[in-house]
């Protein structure tokens, strides 16, 4: 990925770097920074690779410069779920294929939706809203409707299960399949087999209940989505390669020998976390902890209650750090005690009062999900030319030039 890697890192050559924004700017309110760059670059790769088509879901990261970097990398279609996500992408990419996933949605989201913004795609888990849909849109095949069953799939092993939310039951699901058909131009089947899920068997476990659930239905189906949860590494975790994960995803697809059916994915994190980071500056250290200006009710949520480590490093502009490094728990700047990151955060045994911290890997349910609790929403937003402070495991070379094209092709 040399040759990549060298165009992103030189692309666009105007933007800094955060080391020198540091020692310009002197911060002393969190600095969320963005790398259009490696989205684009994240998001080619997918394309490249994903033996289907990529849709982008847009709740994992909504800032304006993230979606045109993924439609950089050649994404054209956009999983949303709300009203809002649905006017933004359409604002900002007028071309864009908007589909409408979440399985519960207001009624005056589906008209907006269907009537004022080109969707076509609405997904469902429940008889009540295949009805909702229909009376919203007044819509049927003939309009060309598409309609996606959402499958609930067993608890798995990803980090975040969603097995509890939505999603209806086999059986449930074959019957709504069965309702569905008639009212569909494009009959979908979709399921999600929770964030970040380490284990590309996964899919192939989903996919074999997907097919039991076609098989029991009889009916034709379009498309087969096989959602999110594509895993990117943190400190201590390496997930396999994404490769991986498409080559296992297409060996069970092509076992179900559905004659036509298309097969797309929702990828969210894989896409752009490495695309963002927040440096953050210390305010105190008390021994082992250090009070810092952003913590759970800004970018750094998940370093909180669900316990996710993130990389991070030290920026001190005006000298030199100890070689010698230790273990820090950070705290937010809010009074809720709920506000603590236990990391655990590796850091120069010196650091002090005036230093800075960025912490990586966040573009991906990062900054989407900060608050103004307690005051504390003054952050800045920069776009910078850094590499992701933790690469993903390569797809491989083969591959390159397949990046390549489809970075042309996007251009
Ligand atoms: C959140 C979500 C995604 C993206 O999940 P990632 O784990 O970020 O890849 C895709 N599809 C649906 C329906 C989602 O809710």
């Amino acid at each position: 990925m040399d040759l990549l890697r060298a165009r992103a890192a030189g692309a666009p050559p105007s933007l800094p770097a955060v080391d020198a924004l540091v020692a310009v700017a002197r911060p002393e309110e969190p600095m969320h920074c963005l790398r259009p760059a490696a989205i684009t670059e994240a998001a080619a790769g997918f394309v490249a690779g994903f033996p289907g088509e990529t849709l982008y879901a847009v709740k994992c990261n909504p800032e304006p410069a993230v979606l045109r970097a993924v439609w950089a990398g050649g994404v054209r279609h956009f999983d949303c779920a709300s009203a809002g996500e649905v006017a933004l992408v359409r604002s900002l990419l007028p071309e864009a294929a908007i589909h409408f996933m979440h399985p519960v949605k207001a009624r005056s989201a589906i008209r907006e939706a269907w009537q004022r913004q080109g969707v076509r795609d609405f997904v469902l888990d429940t008889p009540e809203e295949l009805a909702k849909i229909g009376a919203e849109t007044g819509a049927g095949a003939a309009e060309g409707l598409g309609l996606f069953v959402r499958l609930a799939l067993p608890k798995g092993v990803a980090r975040y299960d969603l097995s509890g939310k939505f999603g209806a039951e086999p059986e449930a699901a074959a019957a709504l399949l069965r309702a569905a058909r008639p009212r569909a131009a494009r009959l979908g089947l979709c399921f999600h087999v929770g964030s970040q899920c380490l284990d590309p068997l996964a899919w192939r476990r989903a996919l074999a209940l997907a097919g039991a659930v076609i098989r029991a239905a009889g009916v034709a189906v379009d498309v087969i989505d096989v959602g999110g949860g594509f895993p990117v590494a943190y400190p201590g975790v390496t997930p396999p390669p994404l490769g991986a994960f498409f080559a296992e995803i297409e060996a069970a697809f092509e076992a179900l020998a559905l004659p036509g059916a298309a097969l797309w994915a929702e990828p969210g994190r894989a896409l752009v976390a490495g695309g963002g980071s927040v440096v953050v500056q210390v305010q105190q250290r008390r021994d082992g902890a250090l009070y810092v200006n952003d913590g759970v009710y800004g970018m750094l949520s998940d370093a909180g209650a669900p316990g996710f480590v993130f990389p991070c490093r030290l920026i001190r502009p005006d000298g030199p750090a100890a070689a010698e490094q230790e273990d820090f728990v950070l705290f937010g700047p809010t009074c809720d005690s709920a506000d603590r990151m236990a990391g655990p955060f590796r850091l120069p045994a010196d650091i002090r009062e005036g230093d800075w911290i960025e912490i990586g890997q966040l573009g991906a349910y990062g900054a989407c999900l900060r608050t103004a609790f307690n005051g504390f929403d003054r952050a800045r937003m920069v776009e910078v030319r850094d590499r992701p402070m933790l690469e993903a495991t390569e797809i491989g070379l083969a591959e390159e030039a397949l990046v390549e094209e489809t970075l042309a092709e996007a251009a």
